[in-house]
């Protein structure tokens, strides 16, 4: 529930509403906007009462959310929230990021040569998973805590930002210790004991859509996180299924401006996991900046023929430096109209 205050409404008023939604048995956590205040009513599984509330002074009008998420939306918090990534800001009005890298650690000569190459061109943060979400348990599942501190060793080297994955509620700690945004994986969307434990840090989260998740069901996972007190969230749109198999996915791009009209956060588009095919991942990363994205999440590898996963969908160093020229352009292009 959403109580929205008239813009002549005093403090007072705002104080009175958030002592008797207390006494009700719910959290008030007060919005302050440009034009007037309103209350968000937290922690109800239903439909509250509003008799009483109505009839207070300073009350406009008072909306009912029957969405499963509240927190992420736009209506409790009209605000773009901004994600600081190890002082990098992530969102609305910040200049889109690049983070680059393989799809999996797989040695120290790897990732180091590929932190300094990305960072060489322009990335902004590097990406590397050390544990693998993989769909069989018989291939390359990642380096696991040795694949932390080889990311960490390319992050000292490069001077760039780790993006790593996080598969399970236990090695949250661990994860965080070496990582400055853990990313949840499309498979981990709806593991909720992860979401929940990732709210209770405070670093920041890459969230990325499940393969088959609706939008509403998208921020309803991100609201776990921001539900437990971590508000620095980034939605990741990384492809979707649909019968559609000439692609990997099927990159829903419109996601990003609808995303931006339902709620604060920032979101990034992954056109690497999306196409699955080295050649469309330029053309949809760009892409995906025009529709206003937050950022890209791009794998390269040295040797993208050897790579223990993902190789097909791997930029070479060559197409890393060619898409980050390319973005560069675009950008003076957009900047100048
Ligand atoms: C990844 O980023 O390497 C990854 C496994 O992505 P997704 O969860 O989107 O499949
Ligand atoms: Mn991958």
């Amino acid at each position: 529930m959403l109580i929205v205050m008239n813009h002549n409404a005093t403090q007072s008023d705002v104080d009175a509403i958030t002592r008797i939604v207390a006494e009700m048995g719910f959290r008030a956590e007060p919005i302050p906007g440009s034009e007037r205040t309103a209350i968000g009513v937290l922690g109800n599984h239903g439909y509250v009462d509003d008799s009483k509330i109505l009839e207070l002074p300073g009350v406009q009008r008072v909306i009912h959310v029957s969405k499963p998420y509240k927190l992420v939306s736009r209506d409790f918090h009209p605000d773009d929230t901004i994600v600081d990534v190890a002082g990098i800001k992530v969102g609305q009005g910040c200049r889109p990021v690049v983070v680059g890298g393989p799809c999996a650690v797989e040695s120290k000569d790897q990732i180091i040569k590929t932190a300094l190459f990305v960072k060489k061109c322009g990335a902004d943060m590097l990406r590397g998973g050390a544990f693998k979400p993989r769909t069989g348990p018989h291939t390359f599942q990642g380096l696991r805590e040795e694949g932390l501190k080889l990311l960490a060793i390319a992050g000292k080297e490069s001077g760039l930002p780790i993006v790593t994955e996080i598969m399970s509620p236990d090695n949250v700690g661990l994860v965080a210790e070496y990582a400055d945004l853990l990313q949840v994986g499309a498979r981990n969307m709806q593991n909720f004991d992860l979401l929940r434990e990732l709210g209770r840090i405070r670093k920041p989260v890459l969230l990325k859509r499940g393969m088959c998740a609706t939008v509403e069901e998208f921020l309803a996972a991100a609201e776990y996180i921001l539900a437990e007190g971590n508000s620095q969230v980034i939605l990741c749109e990384r492809g979707i299924r649909t019968f559609e198999t000439a692609t990997r996915n099927t990159l829903d791009l419109s996601i990003v401006p609808l995303i931006k009209e339902m709620s604060h956060l920032p979101i990034m588009v992954d056109p690497s996991h999306a196409t699955g095919k080295r050649s469309l991942v330029s053309p949809m990363a760009k892409a995906a900046l025009v529709a206003g994205a937050d950022g890209v999440l791009i794998e390269v590898h040295p040797e993208p023929e050897k790579a223990l996963s993902d190789g097909p969908q791997s930029l070479t160093f060559p197409g890393f430096e060619q898409m980050m020229n390319e973005i560069g352009q675009l950008t003076m292009f957009l900047q100048s109209r």
